[in-house]
């Protein structure tokens, strides 16, 4: 069976993909519209567009390569899909309700490689990477289900912080970026698109350099090396000297804001002390990075590692706040549904194990 997305080409491709078969530019232009604005879910519906061409897209393309396996609706209005994709491997991806918009969470690979010892996405370890067209179906099948509930809604932000590492799966990841910022289609602000990775400075370097213009978070999760190699096993191969003078190549080149994003395990690394080195690691960069706090969402399988006390996290906030550093705590969206992304997933997999 077919199962080469519409959705995986950009713009640019679309055009260059038709034009190589004869069809002029507009030609891409009227799909496009068709699929990002009007939405339609098959080339039948693309009315204007000459039959010829509808003809050849149907040989080609489909719109749906993924199933909706589970869907969960938290009380908060939190969405949670479980798509189950061609070859039956299942992904997550999360659409939260927040008072500046729709934020969709989307999944990168099938599995992930770096293994970090708290994430319930590092339970498997990779199988594969996503297509761009398989990124872009998520936010997709995401919209159409607003759509399709009267909702006038549109999503408005996208993070890229669902199974896997984005930057592991670099052109396909880019190619996501240009389908959805682009502003003939869905016109998603690169403002409102935020890329998160465990710290692959190379490609932070080569996204510092690359045209995509979205928002960058980096996972620290601990102040010095000793600790984040520990929880994060990347970190013997891409120690946090590497790290920062990456995230300082980054900064310099684009001027851009960018997140750190820290999670608070109990007894781990929130400690005060751990919070004091923080400060001392951001200072140099204090004007142009926000410390992220994000309670641990416990996961089974690592039973080891336990969310911090309120206290614990009012205290951690504290001291970066006093030492001047920007800093913020995550708000929890669908805790009542395995919000942590890679949960479901777990979840559902264990129990075909069973
Ligand atoms: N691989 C990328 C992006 C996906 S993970 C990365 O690691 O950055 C997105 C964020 O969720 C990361 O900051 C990750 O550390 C965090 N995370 C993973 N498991 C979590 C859990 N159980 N509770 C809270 N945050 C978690
Ligand atoms: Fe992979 Fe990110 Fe989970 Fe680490 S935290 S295992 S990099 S998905």
């Amino acid at each position: 069976m077919n199962h080469t997305s519409i959705y995986g080409l950009t713009l640019d491709q679309l055009t260059a993909w038709l034009a190589e078969r004869g069809h002029r530019k507009g030609r891409a232009h009227q799909v496009w519209e068709y699929l990002y604005r009007k939405r339609v879910t098959s080339f039948s519906e693309m009315a204007d567009v000459h039959e010829t061409c509808r003809a050849l897209l149907e040989e080609h393309f489909v719109f749906e390569t993924m199933t909706e396996h589970v869907k969960q609706e938290s009380k908060d209005g939190t969405v949670k899909f479980l798509f189950k994709l061609y070859d039956g491997n299942l992904i997550e991806t999360v659409l939260m309700r927040h008072k500046f918009g729709l934020s969709v969470c989307v999944t990168t690979q099938v599995g992930c490689n770096i293994g970090c010892s708290f994430c319930a996405s590092g339970l498997i370890a990779k199988s594969r990477d996503l297509s761009a067209g398989e990124i872009v179906e998520q936010i997709m099948r995401v919209q159409l289900h607003l759509d399709a509930a009267g909702e006038s809604e549109r999503v408005s932000h996208i993070v890229v912080m669902g199974i896997g590492e984005p930057f592991d799966n670099f052109v396909n990841m880019s190619d996501f970026i240009r389908v959805v910022k682009d502003h003939k289609g869905l016109a998603i602000g690169a403002r409102h698109i935020t890329v998160s990775t465990s710290g692959l400075a190379g490609k932070i370097k080569e996204f510092a350099d690359s045209d995509l213009g979205v928002n960058l978070a980096v996972s620290l999760h601990a102040p010095n090396n000793e600790l984040r190699t520990r929880i994060m096993k990347i970190n013997k191969a891409i120690p946090i000297e590497k790290l920062m003078d990456a995230i300082d190549y980054y900064l310099e080149t684009t001027r851009r804001r960018m997140t750190i994003e820290y999670i608070l395990l109990k007894d781990v690394n929130d400690g005060l002390e751990q919070a004091l080195e923080l400060a001392e690691l951001m200072r140099s960069r204090s004007k142009l990075v926000n410390v992220n706090l994000i309670p641990y969402n416990p996961v089974d399988e690592h039973s080891q590692y336990k969310r911090s006390e309120q206290d614990s996290i009012r205290g951690f906030y504290d001291v970066l706040k006093k030492q001047g550093i920007s800093v913020s705590v995550r708000l929890e969206h669908g805790t009542d549904i395995d919000a942590a992304c890679g949960q479901l997933r777990s979840k559902q997999m264990r129990a075909a194990n069973e």
